[in-house]
């Protein structure tokens, strides 16, 4: 077979010459592998000379001497705040929120901020190997158009906050004009799918949650929040409702499958066991939960118990960078020092938190986070020809503890090209840099 060219499978782009790491059912790993892509679907993964003998691309990436694998899913950002990077560090959560990051929102955020820094973001999670994010934030329709530009896959929420927002001055209407971004954005773009923001328990008031999830309910999409952060946050919602973060969302009925809590830091077995049996989704931020000093995460009874669990960098302003390598490095190692056991956290546990954990946690888990057939084509490339990565026995463990966002050579999300050789082709990085240059010469000249 192979040999008429008429009998030929034909494709857009064919990957090939690369290790793949397909994160399949049996973990199949090729050693000389090749991927085939047609419009934004993978359409044959075999061995490279198989694939050489049977597709037919109009274009061809050579991946010899690299890793090809599924993109990686940064579960929880707020990726316009790449703005606010470096501009308050060292402080605790509260004060830092309070003092310096909502008057620096009431102050700067507007369309224009929140296009350029949220594309500014899409370049950076590009350039560092993330295909899909989540995101919640204030005038979210300029994010989309950001992430439209980009060329990301995103799941985009339109923020919700009890008291006067930069793009929604009234708090009274917040959850409509959140309803009103889900009707813009629903089955508007492959790519991106709406989502609402409750920014929290001591924020938002029962009210204002319950109607927030009720409209995403009625539309089937995903309800976030911050949840069980800090010990403040902890007292505070005790204090006011008499119950603690999660049990508050489990009393006002807001748990379901279509539900993702960012954080669960301060959660005890209990809630664990709620979390799991509820199917709501978490995402794990350790190192913006190191830098505000929030606590560690019951990451190992969490993944034990069966919870639902992503990996993400949250905004830049707590982190302070959205590069998933080293979320990943950070994740493995955490646990380990913080429980005096080297075998928890394993680099193929976060790997699948980084990917598919991620994904479950989105509901996108059947159409991405595996190379096989029939699955949409968001993948990277590595390059492991570097001293770093060199010579490699395991590629998780490689993936957790020796690479970095840099090492991603090529992007493909949705079957296209984003990043070759290192080069962006969706965005101007020059402009955007720019850009990003006068937005910070505006913020740091009020300071
Ligand atoms: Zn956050």
């Amino acid at each position: 077979m192979g040999t008429h060219k008429d009998r030929k499978m034909t494709a857009d782009l064919l990957i090939s010459g690369g290790t793949l790491l397909t994160l399949n059912e049996n973990n199949d790993i090729f050693e000389v592998g090749g991927v085939a892509i047609a419009g934004n679907r993978i359409v044959a993964v075999d061995e490279t000379s198989l694939l050489a003998e049977n597709v037919d691309a109009k274009q061809d990436l050579d991946a010899s001497g690299c890793l090809v694998m599924p993109g990686l899913i940064n579960l929880h950002t707020h990726a316009a705040m790449t703005c606010f990077r470096g501009l308050a560090d060292d402080l605790p959560l509260q004060e830092w929120l309070h003092q310096y990051i909502f008057p620096a929102e009431a102050s700067f955020v507007g369309e224009e901020t929140v296009y350029w820094s949220t594309l500014l973001a899409t370049v950076e999670m590009i350039r560092s190997g993330t295909t899909t994010f989540c995101d919640g934030y204030f005038y979210e329709d300029a994010a989309a158009r950001a992430v439209s530009a980009s060329g990301m896959r995103a799941v985009l929420a339109q923020g919700v906050i009890d008291f006067p927002a930069p793009d929604v001055p009234d708090p009274r209407v917040n959850v409509k004009a959140a309803e009103a971004f889900l009707l813009r954005w629903q089955d508007k773009s492959s790519r991106i799918t709406p989502s609402i923001f409750c920014h929290s328990t001591y924020t938002c008031s029962p009210e204002t949650l319950l109607r927030a999830k009720e409209s995403c309910s009625e539309l089937g999409v995903l309800f976030q929040i911050h949840v069980a952060e800090n010990q403040a946050e902890l007292e505070e919602t005790q204090d006011r409702f008499g119950r603690r973060p999660l049990e508050h969302l489990q009393a006002l009925g807001l748990l379901d499958a279509r539900t993702l809590c960012h954080h669960a830091v301060r959660v005890n077995d209990g809630e664990i066991e709620t979390l799991a049996t509820s199917g709501a989704g978490v995402s794990h931020n350790p190192e913006s939960n190191m830098k505000l000093a929030s606590g560690v995460a019951p990451l190992p009874k969490m993944l034990a118990a069966g919870v639902i669990v992503g990996l993400g960098t949250d905004g830049c302003a707590s982190n302070n960078n959205l590069d998933m390598f080293q979320e990943m490095d950070t994740a493995a190692k955490l646990h380990k020092v913080h429980q005096g056991d080297p075998a928890l956290s394993s680099a193929v546990e976060v790997v699948a938190m980084a990917t598919q954990g991620g994904l479950a946690a989105l509901g996108m888990a059947d159409e991405l986070g595996c190379l096989e057939p029939g699955r949409k084509a968001d993948l990277i490339v590595i390059d492991l020809e570097q001293p770093h990565l060199t010579p490699m026995y395991e590629p998780c463990s490689h993936l957790v503890y020796a690479a970095r966002g840099a090492d991603v050579r090529d992007v493909i999300i949705d079957g296209r090209l984003v990043m070759r050789e290192r080069q962006v082709l969706s965005v101007s990085e020059d402009e955007v840099m720019a850009k990003m240059r006068e937005i910070g010469d505006a913020i740091r000249s009020k300071q």
